[in-house]
């Protein structure tokens, strides 16, 4: 029986903020030691009635991978607001691959003819499923109590949907005209399902959100502690997510008659090589940086070990003793462990077949093929099959040979402006790129070669991380921070 593959991006975000603020208390920001403080435009209480009504409207409408849910209908209702505010309408474009799957691409043009490739918002429309009956409120109603807005999507990332889409409505009133293109992509099945939006959009028509980078709000954000702004973290590169299912296969027989040879014998013989490997230790431009303001905040020898690892050659002793941070191995290497076991028909017959999955989170700059090869050099059993699984499930002899790109170190276009605005809205907040270990939609931009940053510009509490949980929910104040932010922020990249 073939294994059913996990969701793709089930556990995006924060899998390494907790970590890194557990390790450090940051003390001001290294990059930025004077901050201009021009003030920021803020929305009017007009154009925050309106983004209240479309995070309402986005809220309501159930974007769930459920036969309740059903994404077109919002990407829809949005695509109606800007036909109805003036856009053209070969500039809303609604398309997909599955009639309750479509995507909404928007495309604010350039006066005259742009010197630079477009700018592309990447958001996912599809939320996770959320029950009335585990929830204080009903999940699919926007509920504003006690400063917050309750629904599911608050967090992730309906409130990002609708502050772009305000953006968007907001610029184009105001006759605004950019320098270069701005697109926005409001997508399915992020979270989950079988018609990836960003994916299919990047593989079926890149002309449509071919862009010299991307901003994805799904990630990234400014953590609070006790109301206070500690750390803004940008995700500037991602690790891709692949899973594999390893298979031996035996003749079988009954029970009471054992061979040497057994399918299951050989299934754990192999897995039991897996654990015993470490990938090898691996740094890029971002990690690098990370790791390098890092150890300007940690004391003692985790100091020395994070400097250490950033010498050349690296001291694998040091790297050793880092990674009892389970985060930091995971940002040192591809990381490929078993998830899942399924053998056997019955307690006296000799296994026929003996599966596992293997799920790997793979450094950029390899391919789950080079990886899939990996494996099967590490099991050195030609008598096993090592096949990939998609996200959608189907099992495959090879394995994709895109690779995430080596991520360039940050380019200055976009963090002058993410910064500056970052600094008005947070003053004196420390800001740092990160490596996501987990995987979010613009892996497969990485994958065709566009960079990629993540970053919310939403404060959150460091333990009010309730995406794909109960009582989602969204400080209000910082809804209308990260409106002035992509405001502002739009404007700065599309060239004011
Ligand atoms: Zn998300």
């Amino acid at each position: 029986m073939a294994f059913q593959a996990q969701p793709y991006n089930g556990d995006m975000t924060r899998t390494l903020f907790p970590a890194l603020l557990a390790a450090v208390t940051w003390a001001a920001c290294l990059s930025c030691p004077m901050f201009a403080q021009t003030p920021l435009p803020t929305a009017s209480a007009a154009d925050r009635e309106l983004a209240r009504s479309i995070l309402k409207e986005l809220i309501e409408i159930n974007t769930t991978d459920t036969p309740r849910g059903n994404v077109t209908t919002a990407t829809a209702a949005m695509r109606k607001r800007l036909l109805d505010a003036g856009f053209a309408p070969q500039d809303v474009q609604l398309l997909g691959p599955d009639p309750r799957k479509e995507n909404l691409v928007v495309r604010m043009r350039a006066e005259g003819t742009p010197r630079q490739k477009p700018v592309l918002f990447l958001c996912h429309m599809d939320v996770v499923e959320a029950l009335k009956s585990d929830w204080s409120t009903d999940p699919f109603q926007l509920v504003e109590k006690d400063g917050y807005y309750y629904g599911r999507g608050t967090q992730d990332m309906k409130d990002g949907d609708a502050a772009l889409v305000t953006t968007f409505l907001r610029l184009h009133r105001e006759g605004y005209k950019p320098k270069r293109d701005l697109i926005l992509a409001l997508t399915a099945d992020e979270e989950g399902g079988r018609f990836d939006g960003a994916q299919w959009l990047v593989e079926q028509h890149r002309e449509l959100v071919d862009a010299a980078f991307v901003i994805n709000p799904d990630a990234g954000g400014v953590e609070l502690r006790d109301g206070k702004a500690v750390v803004a973290a940008v995700e500037a590169t991602e690790k891709v997510y692949s899973d594999f299912q390893v298979t031996a296969v035996n003749r079988g027989g009954h029970s009471s008659l054992p061979r040497p040879d057994n399918a299951i014998y050989e299934l754990t013989a192999a897995l039991n090589k897996l654990a015993a490997y470490t990938f090898p230790f691996e740094l890029n431009e971002v990690t690098r940086a990370f790791f390098s303001k890092l150890a300007g905040q940690e004391t003692g020898e985790t100091a020395v070990d994070m400097r250490a690892i950033l010498a050349n050659p690296p001291d694998m002793a040091a790297a050793a003793r880092l990674i009892a941070e389970p985060s930091f191995n995971s940002n040192f290497r591809t990381t490929c462990v078993a998830t899942r076991l399924n053998a056997g028909v019955a307690n006296n017959a000799l296994p026929q077949t003996a599966q596992a999955i293997v799920n790997c989170r793979i450094f950029p700059g390899h391919s789950p093929e080079g990886i899939r090869k990996q494996l099967i050099g590490i099991f050195a059993d030609d008598k096993l099959t090592v096949k990939y699984v998609s996200d959608a499930g189907e099992v495959s002899g090879t394995a994709p040979e895109l690779k995430a790109i080596d991520p360039p170190a940050p380019i200055a276009e976009v963090f002058g402006p993410l910064t500056r605005l970052t600094q008005d809205i947070w003053p004196g907040i420390p800001e740092t790129t990160v490596m996501e270990n987990g995987a979010s939609d613009s892996i497969y931009f990485a994958q065709a070669g566009i960079p990629c940053y993540g970053y919310s510009a939403i404060a959150l509490e460091l333990d009010d991380d309730r995406a794909h949980g109960r009582d989602e929910r969204l400080p209000v104040d910082s809804y209308w921070k990260s409106l002035d932010f992509f405001y502002s922020f739009a404007k700065a990249l599309g060239g004011e």
